[in-house]
Order: C-alpha cells, then structure tokens, then sequence
C-alpha cells in the first residue's frame, strides 16, 4: 500500500470506510465525512481490510464470534461463519495483519468500522447479537497500544 512519508502523520483506516467494496456482500460503507476531517487534520489515511488480508474473499459469508474478542485472541473462542465454517485463523491473519502494518508504519491510531466481528471498536457481533466490547482487530491492535475509533460510516 502506498504511504506518503511526507504527510506528518498517518492512521489505518478500515477500507470500506474509505468507498473501498470490500464488506462481505461486496459494499462499502464510505464516510466522507471522515475522509474530510482526516485531510482536514493533515492525517493520511492508509486502509485496510482485516477479513480481505486474511484470505476470506469478497463477496464472503457473513461471521460472528463465539465469544468476546479477548478470549478469541487468547485461544478461547472461534468465528464461524452463518454456516458454522471455522474462520478463525482467516481473522487472526487479519488482526495480525493491521497490527503489522501500523507499527511498520508507526501508526498509533485507527479509525475502524462499528459493529464488524473484526472491525468494531465499542461494539461487535458475538452469537448473531450486537454486544459491546471489540471486534477480532480493534482488540488486537488496542492490546499493543493503538488508539482505536469506531466509525459508523455511510456519511456523506
Ligand atoms: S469492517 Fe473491516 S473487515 Fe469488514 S469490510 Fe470493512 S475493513 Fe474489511
């Protein structure tokens, strides 16, 4: 991904948030509004989608965790599929990959999308509910220190 030294800083985006088609049904939840207030701010935004880094193609089964992220992270849950398929290490892949990509970057913030299994800040899918608490790479990313922000998206 393209990263422009010369902007004085940076932060990961979910890329759908930024019009990229990369949900699971193959939509985007583009926010302009944060893409303005981002450029407004100096702050260049490099996306990335964690399910897309991990393997999972798009269009792709809709997934959920079986238990809070933490424990997910810890060994102690999975994220299947709406047909029970195993997606667990797809999403660890993807945690892992953001993480990756913010500290080669130096990046200490991110801006996220609410509510997605992987992308979720204040809240997330767990048993085909919205609970609060994290998705798979928001509480990846907080565990080392990265300043997460959920975003709603689809603002124009
Ligand atoms: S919410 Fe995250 S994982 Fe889902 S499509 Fe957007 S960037 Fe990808």
């Amino acid at each position: 991904m393209a990263h422009d030294p010369s902007k004085k800083s940076a932060a990961l985006v979910s890329a759908c948030l930024l019009g990229r088609e990369c949900t699971y049904k193959a939509s985007h939840n583009g926010d302009g509004e944060l893409s303005r207030s981002l450029a407004a701010a100096g702050i260049e935004a490099v996306p990335f989608c964690p399910e897309e880094h991990g393997g999972l193609g798009t269009p792709r089964p809709p997934a959920d965790l079986t238990a809070p992220s933490e424990d997910v992270l810890d060994g102690n849950g999975q994220v299947l599929t709406n047909t029970g398929e195993d997606v667990t290490l797809a999403f660890a892949r993807g945690a892992a990959g953001a993480l990756e990509v913010c500290q080669r970057l130096g990046l200490t913030r991110a801006f996220l999308k609410e509510r997605s299994p992987s992308c979720g800040c204040a809240t997330t899918h767990v048993d085909g509910e919205v609970v609060e608490g994290p998705g798979l790479t928001a509480a990846l990313l907080r565990r080392h220190g990265i300043e997460c922000t959920g975003v709603e998206g689809r603002r124009n």
